[in-house]
């Protein structure tokens, strides 16, 4: 439901946190972050809201770092348990995935993928993707461009944020019948379901298009379509008041 990536030299988790925060008006059942440290990803994630992921990171913190990922799930495809909390990562935990949306065709690819060997760990349709995005990556080395052949092989609506422990500092986006909006900063960047995420950090903007990925570093803002095309893009200032 809500989504929120960053990154840049502030503690990611506290960034990521309280992005998620300023969506929580949208209502969710769940909630979970991933970070990058140390070369691997660290994960957490709690059914409920969002004091129940505080406590657990309180009790339990993750290690410290620069890049984060986040989500408040609105479950459509599995209970709202911690299992299926997302973010959602690949069995060797190296790339971590969050969605907002629908895949309509995950039966289809789930079955592919326990037939390749994969398995799975939540009842969710997003699951998948973290799997093919792993496998894509296996291939390519390039998560912007696994991102780019998962998508073209995904129906439904998604917005997908995802991180790989191999490209430490890259946040990758994607879009298809729903939102995901760059944050601008200065040596730092942010994306997010909602400009309302990142408005305390600034608010030049840019609105993904349909069918784009974007590929995220602290100083560099990267849009293709799902072709690998570059896309045009329009920075906004957002002058409403969150
Ligand atoms: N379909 C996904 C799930 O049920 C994402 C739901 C959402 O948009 O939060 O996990």
């Amino acid at each position: 439901c809500g989504i929120v990536g960053y990154v840049g030299p502030q503690s990611a988790l506290d960034v990521v946190t309280a992005g998620l925060k300023r969506l929580e008006y949208r209502g969710y059942d769940s909630a979970g972050v991933a970070v990058q440290a140390d070369g691997g990803l660290a994960t957490a994630k709690r059914a409920g809201k969002l004091v129940n992921l505080e406590k657990e990171l309180s009790e339990r913190p993750l290690p410290a770092g620069t890049t984060a990922i986040g989500h408040t799930r609105w479950a459509t495809h599995g209970g709202p348990t911690d299992a299926n909390a997302h973010p959602h990562m690949d069995n060797a935990g190296r790339v971590a995935v969050v969605h907002n949306g629908i895949i309509e065709n995950f039966a289809a690819l789930r079955e592919e993928l326990t037939g390749r060997g994969h398995e799975l760990a939540s009842e969710t349709d997003t699951e998948v993707v973290a799997h093919l995005l792993a496998e894509e990556y296996s291939a390519c080395a390039d998560l912007a461009e696994a991102m780019r052949l998962v998508c073209r092989r995904l129906e439904g609506a998604f917005t997908l944020v995802a991180v790989h422990a191999d490209e430490p500092d890259v946040v990758v986006g994607a879009r298809r019948n729903s939102p995901l909006v760059v944050g601008v900063g200065k040596g730092e960047s942010f994306l997010a379901s909602d400009v309302a995420a990142f408005i305390a950090h600034t608010r030049e903007a840019i609105e993904l298009g349909q069918d784009q990925v974007v590929e995220l570093r602290r100083d560099a803002v990267t849009v293709t379509d799902f072709d690998g095309a570059p896309a045009d893009v329009r920075e906004y200032h957002v002058d409403w008041d969150a």
